[in-house]
């Protein structure tokens, strides 16, 4: 699920929907991991800050 506009993040191999995907931290200790979709996490503002680009 993304969490900005609660539609699924899907992972079909061939499409190229690129995904941001958050690892949540707070005071240091892990909490969760946020999917994104790239535009919505735009549209959020980077909550998380600028992701890393991976290849
Ligand atoms: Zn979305």
């Amino acid at each position: 699920m993304c969490v900005h506009c609660r539609a699924q993040v899907k992972f079909a191999a061939r499409v190229q929907l690129k995904q941001v995907i958050a690892n949540v931290y707070d005071k240091g200790v892990w909490q969760r991991v946020e999917h994104y979709h790239a535009d919505c996490y735009e549209q959020a503002e980077k909550p998380y800050g600028v992701p890393a680009e991976k290849s």
